[in-house]
């Protein structure tokens, strides 16, 4: 049985974290009662931390004593700086938080990039835990829609590369700009996407934790994941009864499974496939030429099958990228950005327009 630590930081990643345990306990209700009802057999530790409370409020499938407010006024504003100061600040209470719930063999910590208080808090806890455990840990990043505005595109670009040098044993990438196809107003956008998010986690944990018949392991994700340029995304495809297996395969390495825009076959680096369902659905010949052909581009992929009787099946590919063309493309709009916030803030040193309007009334009285 594997020890699992799910952090999830800010906003975002409380809601992620959220769906996750809505999951893993069928989504049934919010009481407490279901806790004991979890459906997979590892045991998974959840904690969401985050400087508003009303976020902390807004979840309904995590535990009280596992949400975590951390006092600053009304949050941290989008603001990096004021938010490393308050992770600073409250870095052994958060510390304690995790040492009291055990040992761990594996960690995830989600956040979006772009916000505030998970965006500044991620990197450094991430370098904490690693200073601390010998455990590996994922971080989970959620990219912004692009038209957010200058402010949290400068953020992702930053919280990214602070969240590379961290010591972190590796990034998945899931992008709200790209997962937008998925449809309807922000809010329900948001709630497909963590659900998409939540089921692959989930799928994971559950396949690093079962016996399979052919068989990969916490080893072999950890070697996936230190391939290629330390990022990496998740795909997966539900399969209903007629659909060949080599077709779900194909499905959960194209755009409509994946997390992130990336062609696997042109920017992949290492992939790990596990297929779930029953016998009947899993032909190990088709499984294998459609793996293989997947490994003739990516390189190494490695291959689980979980047998489970009467399930449709299911299809997870996790996959390292080498090189990633809209990870690129972010920066430059994120450069873009930075050069918008920099000449703005410099026009306003240099014309103090609205101080000068003021300074017209400077000594002078209103008259009645
Ligand atoms: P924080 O609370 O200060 O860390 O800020 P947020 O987590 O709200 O960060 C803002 C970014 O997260 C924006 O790019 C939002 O689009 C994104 N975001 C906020 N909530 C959600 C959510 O529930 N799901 C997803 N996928 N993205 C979210």
């Amino acid at each position: 049985m594997l020890n699992i630590l799910i952090v999830g930081n800010g906003q975002c990643g409380n809601r992620i974290l959220d769906a996750i345990n809505k999951e893993a306990f069928g989504g049934k209700g919010k009481l407490a009662k279901f806790y004991s009802q979890q459906k997979y057999k590892s045991n998974v530790e959840t904690i969401a931390i985050n400087t508003a409370m009303n976020d902390l409020k807004e979840m309904r499938f995590t535990k009280a004593k596992d949400r975590i407010h951390i006092p600053h006024l009304h949050g941290v504003g989008a603001n990096r700086n004021v938010g490393k100061h308050v992770f600073e600040d409250n870095k052994a209470n958060i510390m304690r938080q995790v040492e009291e719930r055990g040992n761990f063999d594996i960690g995830f910590v989600i956040t979006s990039a772009s916000g505030g208080t998970g965006s500044s808090f991620t990197p450094p806890l991430i370098e904490e835990l690693k200073r601390n455990y010998d455990f590996p840990i994922y971080a989970i990043v959620v990219l912004p829609f692009r038209e957010e505005g200058t402010l949290y595109l400068q953020n992702a670009a930053f919280c990214l590369k602070d969240i590379r040098e961290s010591g972190v044993d590796g990034i998945i990438l899931a992008d709200n700009q790209f997962l937008k196809q998925m449809g309807g107003d922000v809010q329900s956008a948001y709630n497909t996407i963590n659900d998409m998010i939540a089921k692959r986690i989930l799928f994971l944990i559950d396949a690093l934790d079962s016996e399979m018949m052919m068989v990969t392991d916490l080893g072999d994700f950890k070697t996936v994941m230190s391939g290629g340029a330390g990022v990496a995304t998740i795909g997966f495809y539900e399969a209903d009864k007629g659909t060949p297996i080599k077709s779900a395969i194909q499905k959960a390495v194209s755009p409509s499974g994946l997390l992130f825009s990336t062609d696997v076959y042109k920017e992949g680096s290492r992939a790990m496939v596990i297929i779930k369902g029953d016998k009947s659905y899993l032909s190990i010949d088709e499984i294998s030429t459609e793996v293989e052909k997947l490994s003739s581009s990516v390189g190494h992929v490695f291959k689980g099958i979980i047998v489970r009787k009467g399930e449709t099946p299911q299809v997870l590919a996790v996959l390292t990228l080498e090189v990633a063309e809209e990870l690129e493309n972010l920066y430059s709009v994120a450069v873009d950005a930075i050069h918008q916030e920099r000449e703005k803030k410099a026009r306003v040193e240099e014309q103090k327009g609205i101080d000068k309007a003021f300074s017209q009334i400077e000594g002078l009285e209103p008259g009645y």
